[in-house]
């Protein structure tokens, strides 16, 4: 495939050095675009453990690392009701309810909502959440059911999760790349897209102290991204994602190098933004700033977890904006993001087939393009 670089020089000359925001917008497609994202931008999210259960145990949760899993569960709903109508009050819009595996407190899953109409949720799918919980469900796959049954000791867990989410707008299929599923993600895809099931792609990013086989190495990064390409190219209708997304994700440098995480764990003294706003509580509804992130306990070094970048790509508009290949670039980003996380939000069409480097460095170096 074509960098952008060279796509830009063949057909457009010589760039100005400096480009304007107006140079941006000059193109209708991507001036809509950016219309179209623009609207979601009072998006403020926080994250919360629900339970400190789960129906089945991976190899390689960052939820059973630290100390979050010891909190004492708060299952009053009342008490999430009240804790929600708070967050709304200090300027949350959206909520990410995580766990462990949420599916095990509908009746508080159903309270949250009732407050706070916004939101997602991270469930294993092995339990079906009830059709009045109206928000974005994200069911993570491993593998195939060969591979589930190996790492997370679960039985013909695909089967059960179609069954559960197919038909079902509320559902996205995110497929987690570790270094041991790569060659089944195009059989796994493909059966989800004869399901009618929409997927999306994260990549394995290692809990702290994790160094068993599913940690990426640069060549599992690199085979990872030329499958995401495929799948995308292959299921235009049934795959959330960008080219885009697949270079950010599959860098050798993690997200932090590349585009500076901006969650209080990694900028404790940060007030701006995530930083002032992020907050991620534990199951007995206490949090603590200095260790709040989306991916608690997940090494900062290895994080490429497509929660974490659809905050910290999304942040960098700035840094996109200075180039209209970039720019493109990230529209497809903030696309592909609001399709994965917001309900009733329609992926469009990627703007930007090419690869194009992260600002300021190459497509898979440590230096600068
Ligand atoms: S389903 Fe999620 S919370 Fe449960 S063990 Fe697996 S990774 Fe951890
Ligand atoms: S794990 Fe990822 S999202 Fe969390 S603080 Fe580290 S770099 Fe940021």
């Amino acid at each position: 495939m074509k960098t952008a670089q060279e796509s830009f020089s063949a057909s457009d000359g010589n760039p100005p050095k400096k480009w304007k925001f107006s140079d941006m917008l000059a193109n209708r497609a991507v001036r809509e675009r950016w219309e179209k994202v623009r609207q979601y931008f009072f998006l403020r999210e926080s994250t919360y453990d629900m339970t400190n259960r789960c129906n089945i145990r991976c190899d390689g949760c960052y939820y059973y690392e630290g100390d979050k899993q010891y909190a004492r569960e708060n299952q009053d709903p009342e008490a999430w009701r009240q804790l929600m109508r708070a967050e709304k009050a200090r300027g949350i819009t959206y909520v990410v309810l995580a766990g462990a595996e949420p599916s095990l407190v509908p009746e508080l899953l159903l309270a949250c909502h009732e407050e706070m109409p916004l939101g997602s949720i991270a469930s294993n799918g092995f339990k079906r959440i009830p059709a009045s919980v109206g928000y974005k469900i994200h069911v993570s796959v491993w593998g195939n059911d060969d591979t589930s049954l190996r790492i997370r000791r679960a039985k013909h867990l695909l089967i059960r999760q179609i069954e559960n989410y197919q038909q079902d707008s509320r559902a996205v299929f995110v497929y987690t790349f570790t270094r041991d599923n790569i060659d089944e993600a195009c059989g796994v895809v493909e059966t989800l897209a004869a399901q009618g099931c929409k997927s999306t792609f994260n990549v394995f990013s290692a809990p702290v102290g994790y160094h068993g086989s599913l940690r990426h190495d640069g060549e599992s990064l690199l085979r990872t991204r030329e499958v995401m390409l495929t799948l995308l190219s292959s299921f235009p209708e049934h795959v959330l994602f960008s080219p885009y997304n697949a270079v950010a994700h599959t860098h050798p440098l993690g997200l932090h190098a590349l585009y500076g995480c901006s969650y209080p764990r990694m900028n404790p003294s940060t007030d701006l933004g995530l930083g002032r706003s992020f907050r991620q509580y534990h199951a007995d509804l206490n949090w603590d700033r200095h260790i709040a992130c989306c991916v608690p306990d997940t090494d900062c070094e290895d994080c490429r977890h497509y929660a974490a970048g659809s905050a910290v790509v999304t942040a960098r508009l700035f840094r996109h904006a200075a180039h209209p290949d970039t720019f493109r670039a990230w529209l497809d980003y903030m696309d592909t993001y609001l399709a994965v996380w917001v309900m009733g939000y329609e992926k469009n069409d990627n703007l930007c087939p090419e690869l194009v480097a992260p600002p300021g460095f190459s497509l898979d170096h440590n230096g600068t393009t």
